[in-house]
C-alpha cells in the first residue's frame, strides 16, 4: 500500500479520498429456521452508486432493511456515517438494538424509498416532505417550508405541493417519496425496487430523478430489476443469490462479462 493509501485508511478515508458512509462485514439474518443472508459484506463511499440485484427471495429487501435497522441481524458487522449499530441478545436469544437513541440516529442519516410509494395518505405532499424535518428534526416550520418547496420543484412537483397523495399517479407519488426522504439531508438515499409498482409509463419520469441525484453524486444503494438504468447509473453491482454474494464487481463486468453462470441466466432471463 502506498503511504498516501495508509494515511487515508489512518483518516478514516478510502484510499481515492472518499470517506466511508457504510460498511458491512458477513451480515447473516435468520428468520427462525429460515438463513436469508448468508455472510454479504459490501461498503459504499461517498459518492458511489451501489446497485444490488438478485432474485426474488434472493435477500436484497432485508439486506437493505438491515441498514436502516427495520430489521436486526443475527450477527455481522453494519457501520453506518461511521457509526456501528450495537445490537444485544435479549432473553429469547435475537438481537435487539442495544441503544434506541442510536437507531434514530443512522435512520436521520438514511434516506428509504420502498417500492409502494407510503405517503402519508391524509397530508398534503408539502406536509409529507416537512414532516420529519420539523417534527423529528426540530427544524424551523418556515425554513422547512422552504427546502420542502425547492426538492418538490426538483422532482417536478412545485405545482402539486398542496394536493394529496390520492390525487396523484403512481409516478408522481413515488417522485415525492423522494422527496421527502432528501427533506432529512440524508448521508445515503436506499431505494428498494422503486419502480417495479409503477404503470411501465411511468417507470421513466422516476428512474430520471433518481438517475439526476446518481449523476449530482448522491450515495445510494439501490436494489432494482431495471438493468439497464443500474448498467448507466452504478459505480458498482452487487449480484445477490440466495443471500449471498454471487458475483460483483463494475457494471461493464457484471453486464458486459458476467463470471458465474447464475448470473448470466439471470441476465438473459431478466433482460
Ligand atoms: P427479495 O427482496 O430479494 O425478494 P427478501 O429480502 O424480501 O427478498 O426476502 C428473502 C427471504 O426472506 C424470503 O424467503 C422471504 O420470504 C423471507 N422473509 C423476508 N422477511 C421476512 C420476515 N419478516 N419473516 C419471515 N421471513 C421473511
Ligand atoms: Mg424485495
Amino acid at each position: 500500500m502506498s503511504v498516501e493509501g495508509a494515511a487515508s485508511i489512518a483518516r478514516g478515508l478510502a484510499p481515492n479520498g472518499a470517506a466511508e458512509a457504510i460498511h458491512i462485514e458477513n451480515l447473516h439474518k435468520k428468520f427462525g429456521e429460515l438463513h436469508v443472508l448468508k455472510g454479504v459484506s459490501l461498503s459504499a463511499r461517498d459518492g458511489d452508486v451501489v446497485a444490488i440485484i438478485g432474485g426474488s427471495g434472493s435477500g436484497k429487501s432485508t439486506l437493505l432493511r438491515c441498514i436502516n435497522c427495520l430489521e436486526n441481524p443475527t450477527s455481522g458487522l453494519i457501520r453506518v456515517n461511521g457509526e456501528e449499530i450495537r445490537l444485544k441478545q435479549d432473553g429469547h436469544g435475537h438481537s435487539v438494538p442495544a441503544d434506541r437513541r442510536q437507531i434514530e440516529r443512522i435512520r436521520s442519516r438514511l434516506g428509504m424509498v420502498f417500492q409502494s410509494f407510503n405517503l402519508w395518505s391524509h397530508m398534503t405532499l408539502l406536509e409529507n416532505v416537512i414532516e420529519v424535518p420539523v417534527h423529528v428534526l426540530g427544524i424551523r416550520r418556515d425554513e422547512a417550508i422552504a427546502t420542502a418547496e425547492k426538492l418538490l420543484a426538483r422532482v417536478g412537483l412545485a405545482e402539486k405541493r398542496d394536493v394529496y397523495p390520492a390525487f396523484l399517479s403512481g409516478g408522481q407519488q413515488q417522485r415525492a417519496a423522494i422527496a421527502r426522504a432528501l427533506a432529512i439531508q440524508p448521508r445515503v438515499m436506499l431505494f428498494d425496487e422503486p419502480t417495479s409498482a409503477l404503470d411501465p409509463e411511468l417507470v421513466g419520469e422516476v428512474l430520471k430523478v433518481i438517475g439526476d441525484l446518481a449523476r449530482e453524486g448522491r450515495t445510494m444503494i439501490l436494489v432494482t430489476h431495471e438493468m439497464k438504468f443500474a448498467r448507466e447509473v452504478a459505480s458498482h453491482v452487487i449480484y445477490l443469490y440466495n443471500g449471498q454474494v454471487e458475483e460483483e464487481g463494475p457494471p461493464e463486468q457484471i453486464f458486459g462479462a458476467p463470471k458465474s453462470e447464475r448470473l448470466k441466466q439471470f441476465i438473459r432471463n431478466i433482460g
